[in-house]
């Protein structure tokens, strides 16, 4: 058995080896280029394509001809954002988003400020929800844009997509959200929510890394976002480039597993997930979960272990346990997580934040094992710290 635990799911989940199968083919095989339209190769690479975005539609519950293959979420996020900036200028240049978004979003969004763009980033409560009172009032006659992710990639959190979808339809505004923690996992039916353009990527379901889409909704109304990548017109104009063909087949029967098998998966990670949370808030004195524990993911928690620099322990568990930090997406910079800072959690329990992301491969064994690990873990960081001797005394 391997001794190595992997629950960092949302930095990125392995490939299904029913995935890697079906790809196999179309690297020697089938190599053609699904543009070629004059000889068999091409067309198969074709009919593959075409087999795969009809699982991804299925999936999502939308037309074909609405999915945009992108290289990731990141490109999607860009895709949409500046593509919506770009072709909607003559209307207006304000967007709207939230301090928690991914990076790809807040990254994106202050090169639109620096093109002329005008950005209101909404706040949300420790519970890292949105006031949809606050967004309501922060809609603008020159707003083009909402833009609010799904499910947090840090917290699990998620947003409350319906009321939001009301709104924006409502003021006539546009609704992105970046929805690559939440594809795949739970529901997410753009058409349902008034959303208009969602940004996801395989590797986050069990898919190849390299490859993601924007959906954009083709039909009331009908959203064009202007390309970003010039050269050939694929992709209905929005997305020049030859087809990643292996990919986007990966990406399809990644759909198709995720659809079959969602809510099963989502019920056993819940209750592994809520095994793993309990007792380690009940072992472990002054822990904390971070965020809404009523609207989050099934797969996730993310808690402080107050007093304990979670960097450290890391260190612990000797590099047996993949785990992330608060700071995941950034683990270059010792900076807190700005998706806890945002929901005003104080910089040095952000610092002791651990993201426990589970996922298809995951074993009670496993989680068994990790909560004996964590709780090791913290009782020798604590009982070598003079910080916890303090609060042990009552004197913090
Ligand atoms: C992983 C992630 C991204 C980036 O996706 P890539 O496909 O790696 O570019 C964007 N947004 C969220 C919420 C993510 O979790």
């Amino acid at each position: 058995m391997n001794k190595r635990i992997y629950l960092d799911y949302n930095a990125t989940t392995p490939c299904d080896p029913r995935v890697v199968d079906t790809m196999l083919p179309f690297f020697y095989e089938h190599p053609g280029n699904a543009a070629s339209r004059n000889h068999p190769f091409g067309w198969e690479a074709e009919e593959a394509t075409i087999e795969a975005r009809e699982h991804i539609a299925k999936l999502l519950q939308v037309d074909p001809k609405e999915i945009i293959f992108t290289s990731g979420a990141t490109e999607s996020d860009n895709l949409a954002l500046k593509g919506v900036f770009e072709m909607y200028r003559r209307k207006g240049k304000h967007i709207i988003t939230v301090t928690t978004e991914h990076k790809a979003v807040l990254d994106t969004c202050k090169y639109i400020e620096k093109h002329g763009g005008e950005v209101t980033y909404l706040k949300v409560n420790k519970e890292g929800l949105i006031d949809v009172e606050e967004l309501k009032n922060a809609i603008r006659p020159d707003t083009i844009l909402v833009s609010i992710m799904w499910a947090n990639n840090e917290s699990g959190v998620l947003q409350p997509m319906q009321e939001i979808g009301k709104i924006c339809e409502e003021k006539g505004v546009l609704f992105f959200s970046d929805a690559t923690q939440a594809v795949g996992k739970i529901p997410t039916h753009p058409k349902e929510l008034g959303i208009h353009l969602m940004a996801f990527s395989a590797h986050k379901m069990y898919g190849p890394k390299g490859i993601g889409a924007l959906y954009v909704c083709r039909k009331k109304p009908r959203v064009k976002v202007t390309e970003q990548m010039n050269g050939g017109g694929h992709e209905e104009g929005m997305r020049s480039g030859t087809l990643n063909v292996p990919g986007i087949v990966g990406f399809g029967k990644a759909a198709e597993i995720a659809q079959a098998e969602m809510e099963s998966e989502a019920l056993r990670l819940n209750k592994l997930r809520n095994k793993l949370e309990k007792a380690l808030l009940e072992q472990v004195e002054v822990s904390y979960v971070n965020g809404s524990t009523q609207s989050r993911m099934p797969n996730i928690t993310n808690i402080s272990f107050q007093y304990v620099d979670s960097e450290g322990l890391l260190m612990t568990f000797n590099q047996n346990i993949a785990v992330s930090t608060g700071s995941a997406c950034t683990s270059a910079s010792l900076d807190p997580s700005h998706v806890l800072t945002g929901m005003g959690i104080a910089d040095d329990l952000a610092k002791s934040s651990i993201r426990f992301s589970l996922g298809r491969f995951t074993t009670e064994a496993e989680i068994d094992r990790v909560i004996q690990e964590v709780i090791q873990g913290v009782q020798q960081l604590r009982d070598l710290s003079p910080v916890w001797e303090l609060h042990k005394d009552g004197l913090l």
